[in-house]
């Protein structure tokens, strides 16, 4: 058969014209996604080591859903190996739970999510799919009732009489810079996901975070005082609660996600696509997470390699050091400076008895803080 004829032919198979530059090669869409699929089987077929069935229990992995681009192509890209082992009779290393937790809950502007939900249930039929509130938080971590309470202080009134969604309401509307409140839902959001793992029987959380994504979260922990508690919020590996985090997105660009949704038509009815960022929002109204993977997604398309540098660079902290060193009740980072290093104490930060149970990066985004 003669060879077709291509203008700018596939670098890889040769056989289909290009469709975009990834990474200096010229790819179609089929050898993209082939390509960077493939970066995230080997991250996961590495740490989930695949068993033979009898021999071993699989393990137990939480997918945590927002609809963004992200973890819904994460949850694809992981649905195509699980298709490639049951076609090729492969025994399965892990059964993958996936939670969402509702976004109405979290965001009142964010849109409903209901059709989207549907969508996932029954393109994960062989999934377990589970859909929970944000204020649910008082139900999975009853403790959290009463560290609300510390952490707020006396300006602060919980209501019992209310509803959860409200007592939750009122807690969050308690805290003013909008820095402060993205750091706090953060730390809220992690304890709910890790409390629904552990009850689920779950030992790991796959978070959906991209080399862009976890980048960002390097450069916004250390300018929020969070450094300490990079660790596991960046870098694969346990959890102070017990549990793995592992981030199987590490090695792929925001952008290479993006290309990847676009090129599968059953993700567009999972996707909420995020809201492009408006020129009207004034920075001091930006929390420093958003500024910074506004930064990042710029000069991250002028200079990946950079990027891709910070993210890697945070992969090497290394949170073995800490597992014995007293932890701050609301984040789990460290109470403390890291070891060997005495130049700042928390006790320091603020003057009531309460502050020996809140990190640094807590006590700054506290109601009140003036830092
Ligand atoms: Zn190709
Ligand atoms: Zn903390």
């Amino acid at each position: 058969m003669p060879a077709k004829e291509l203008n700018h032919p596939c670098t890889e198979c040769k056989d289909a014209e290009s469709e975009l530059t990834v990474r200096q090669k010229q790819l179609c869409r089929h050898c993209f996604k082939r390509f960077i699929t493939h970066k995230v089987h080997m991250h996961i077929n590495t740490v989930y080591k695949f068993r033979k069935e009898n021999n071993g229990a699989r393990h137990q992995l939480l997918l945590p859903m927002s609809f963004g681009v992200s973890s819904s192509v994460l949850l694809h890209m992981l649905n195509t190996d699980f298709q490639r082992r049951l076609d090729n009779e492969l025994p399965m290393g892990y059964d993958l739970h996936i939670l969402v937790v509702e976004p109405s809950t979290m965001t009142a502007a964010s849109a409903p999510c209901d059709q989207n939900y549907e969508a996932l249930q029954t393109n994960n039929s062989m999934r377990t799919v589970s859909r929970i509130p944000f204020h649910s938080i008082f139900e999975y971590v009853p403790e959290m009732e009463e560290i609300m309470r510390e952490y707020a202080g006396p300006q602060f009134v919980d209501d019992t009489s209310r509803s959860n969604e409200e007592r939750l309401a009122a807690f969050r509307a308690s805290i003013s810079t909008a820095t402060s409140k993205t750091d706090v839902d953060t730390a809220l959001l992690t304890r709910l996901v890790v409390e629904f793992a552990k009850k689920s029987g779950c030992t790991s959380v796959l978070w959906g975070d991209s080399d862009s994504r976890l980048a960002a979260k390097a450069l916004a922990g250390v300018a929020k005082g969070r450094g300490a508690s990079l660790t596991w919020q960046v870098s694969d590996g346990m959890s102070p609660w017990g549990l793995k985090f592992q981030y199987p997105l590490r090695d792929l660009y925001k952008t290479e996600l993006l290309e990847y949704a676009g090129f599968t038509p059953e993700l567009s009815e999972i996707i909420i696509p995020d809201e492009p960022p408006s020129d009207n929002v004034l920075t001091k109204n930006l929390s420093i997470d958003e500024l910074m993977m506004r930064y990042v997604q710029n000069q991250g398309a002028k200079y990946p390699g950079v990027m891709a540098n910070v993210a890697r660079t945070a992969n090497k902290l290394d949170p073995s050091d800490t597992k014995t060193a007293p932890s701050c009740t609301l984040c789990g980072g460290l109470l403390g400076n890291v070891k060997g290093n005495v130049g700042v104490t928390v006790a320091g930060q603020a003057e009531d008895c309460q502050s020996s149970q809140f990190c640094y990066g807590c006590m700054r985004s506290r109601p009140g803080a003036l830092c």
